[in-house]
């Protein structure tokens, strides 16, 4: 990382005429939310209920039988879906993104057995999130057993994409998502580690949703590729043709299986996005080398050559400039804004 001093005052640039780009982004963001639990496989469209109603809470630890409670505590930025808030943000064809959940999939009962015919997932609080709303309180999840469905396949049906999957142990040893469970299994869901190895270069490509995200990252001098027009198709393509990591908040989306590095974003303020980002990848930085609009690369121009792009006071008043080498953006450290070189400082 290129240590960087922050210039006095605030990255401003250039008025351009035209209209202002549309940015789907600076609305508000809703998060997709399972409305009652997404689940992305016909395999469990549907089918019987399983396991038993209600129980009192209890221990059980020996194989087949569930250790009820949290794995871990809360920790990061979890964000807790409100109940207003549990409406998705996308829209689209409706065999991709199901609104109702499968009669099959029910909420575990804790401390009861594992039914006949049926597995559990026991899955860690940082995840509990994507589970469908009757599951959220316990992190367990009764699916009727396939013993074709892979575990990998089970996760993704109780609407986590495997992108936040870590570790998976079923009886007690770690299992692969290619494995497949057998009946009456209890399989233990672990969220992935953080800090995650980029595994690639440190390039990343934001879903529609995220464009104040993308400024950031940007601004941070991260590779990030953002248009506010790019449809699921492309972006999953664009991510393989240039090696990125797709960050998004629709879940469908993460779980298309040409993906191969994608993330959920954690967090509805944009702020806090970067946050999620950051934190989990902890990408190298270069602070004011990219320009947050197009995320082309930065250099010095010389005043002369951009005078015509500029106010008579900041031509007075301000001696250094850059521009943007792809779209011709001009930027230069004013006086009136703080906020972005705050955000800088906070990563640097
Ligand atoms: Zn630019």
């Amino acid at each position: 990382m290129r240590p960087h001093r922050v210039v006095s005052g605030t990255w401003r640039k250039a008025r351009r005429g035209g209209p202002r780009r549309r940015d789907r982004s600076r609305r508000k963001l809703r998060l997709p939310w399972p409305q009652a639990g997404h689940v992305d496989s016909p395999r469990y469209s549907s089918g019987r209920q399983v396991g038993a109603k209600q129980a009192t809470p209890v221990q059980i630890t020996s194989t087949g039988l569930l250790v009820s409670g949290a794995l871990v505590g809360e920790a990061g930025t979890v964000v807790q879906p409100g109940s207003a808030g549990a409406s998705r943000a996308r829209t689209g064809p409706a065999e991709e993104r199901p609104r109702q959940a499968p009669a099959a999939t029910k909420a575990g009962p804790v401390g009861i057995p594992v039914a006949p015919g049926s597995v559990r997932l026991h899955v860690q609080r940082t995840l509990w999130l994507f589970l469908p709303r009757r599951a959220r309180d316990s992190g367990e999840l009764d699916l009727p057993h396939d013993p074709t469905a892979t575990a990998g396949h089970l996760v993704q049906s109780a609407g986590i994409p495997l992108t936040e999957v870590g570790d998976l142990v079923a009886a007690g040893a770690p299992v692969s998502p290619l494995s497949r469970l057998r009946e009456r299994d209890v399989l233990e869901v672990g969220v992935i580690s953080r800090p995650q190895p980029l595994d690639g270069p440190a390039r990343f490509l934001l879903d529609v949703h995220l464009g104040a995200l993308a400024r950031r990252l940007r601004l941070l001098g991260i590779d990030s590729a953002y248009s506010n027009e790019a449809g699921d198709d492309h972006l999953v393509e664009q991510a393989g043709r240039e090696d990125r990591v797709l960050l998004s908040q629709d879940r469908g989306l993460l779980m298309r299986r040409a993906l191969r590095r994608a993330a959920f974003v954690r967090g509805q303020d944009p702020d806090d996005q970067l946050a999620d980002v950051i934190e989990r990848f902890q990408p190298p930085l270069q602070p004011w080398s990219l320009c947050p609009a197009c995320g082309g690369a930065l250099a010095p121009v010389a005043k002369a050559q951009v005078a015509d792009q500029l106010e008579p006071g900041t031509l007075r008043t301000q001696q250094q400039f850059s521009h943007c080498r792809s779209c011709g953006q001009v930027y230069w450290h004013g006086a009136h804004d703080a906020r972005l070189q705050q955000l800088v400082r906070r990563y640097t």
